[in-house]
């Protein structure tokens, strides 16, 4: 049946997008979890857990795979080009942790996000940063006429726990536990069968002594990945795109889950603020008009005692 992609388009934007709530979001990651690698298996793990990684901490693919962030050949509003080119690795295992907060044990992840700082004047003549409006260097008097400017990018820790009895999080475990500890499932009965480093290359079942040879490629590759500083998701972002878009989750898929969550985990009064600011989480949180609208009507009723 022959569609066009307006046709498509406009379908999607007529029906109402119900929100994505937790027991929704779940068969997303089931599909993951099922998703068939015939090379290797374990990749399964990897896009389950990126999945659960996004909704728990909600954050970007981009926080959890790195990213580039290139700013070269940036013509600014002077003659001069601005330079810089920031790499961000992404998750490692070491970034994750499990704590304790408040009694409760959590899933402590540390993620780096970029903050863009204010855009300064460097004087030509002393190299020095000078507040963006100004016309003589404040270090070496020099008229700032013909000036470059840069602006530079700060790095920020930023910490998120999630509590560690969530059945989200056991996807996120079983990827680091499998990163940290390797294994295969044995053919004969789906045991764990660890790999560790090893000459012969033969590894045996404990449970039912089947012998597993694998090459020699495979171990290494396998064993590689061991290491505190390894990256979780050792995948681009295209990539990670491709796998999203593979299980049904598109951009504004993603918008929903995050406007779900908006909507449950906001007090009233946060929400209202939320929704008179901005329009898009308006948008999105309107096709649940009765709770959003609840909402609204309780912080009224607080608010007037
Ligand atoms: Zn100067
Ligand atoms: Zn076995």
């Amino acid at each position: 049946m022959p569609q066009s992609w307006l046709v498509g388009k406009k379908r999607r934007s007529q029906q109402s997008f119900p929100p994505i709530t937790r027991s929704e979001f779940a068969k997303y990651l089931e599909r993951a979890r099922a998703t068939q690698y015939v090379r290797q298996p374990e990749l399964a793990m990897r896009d389950a857990s990126l999945l659960a990684f996004e909704f728990l901490y909600k954050t970007r693919v981009s926080e959890g795979v790195g990213r580039i962030y290139p700013e070269s050949n940036r013509k600014d509003l002077m003659l001069e080009t601005v330079d810089f080119k920031d790499v961000y690795e992404g998750v490692k295992i070491s970034d994750f942790q499990i704590a304790k907060v408040k009694d409760t044990d959590v899933l402590r992840l540390r993620f780096r996000v970029l903050k863009r700082g204010r855009r300064k004047r460097i004087c030509l003549q002393c190299q020095k940063r000078n507040a963006q409006d100004s016309s003589f260097c404040r270090f070496c008097g020099a008229t700032l006429d013909r000036s470059k400017f840069d602006c530079k990018l700060r790095e920020v820790w930023a910490f998120d726990s999630v509590r560690l009895d969530d059945p989200f999080v056991t996807y996120v475990l079983e990827w680091i536990e499998y990163l940290a500890q390797p294994y295969f499932r044995c053919s004969k009965c789906n045991e764990k069968v660890r790999i560790t480093p090893s000459e012969s290359q033969v590894f045996t079942c404990e449970k039912c002594g089947t012998q597993t040879t694998l090459s020699k490629k495979e171990v290494r590759r396998r064993l590689n990945v061991a290491r505190p500083d390894s990256k979780v998701w050792n995948i681009g972002r295209q990539r990670a795109w491709q796998i999203m878009n593979a299980l049904g989750i598109m951009n504004h898929t993603q918008r929903h889950w995050r406007a779900t969550q908006l909507r449950d985990t906001h007090d009233p009064f946060e929400l209202k603020e939320a929704l008179h600011r901005a329009t898009i989480p308006f948008e999105y949180v309107h096709h649940t008009e009765s709770r959003a609208l609840e909402k609204t009507e309780e912080a009224d009723k607080m608010w007037q005692g």
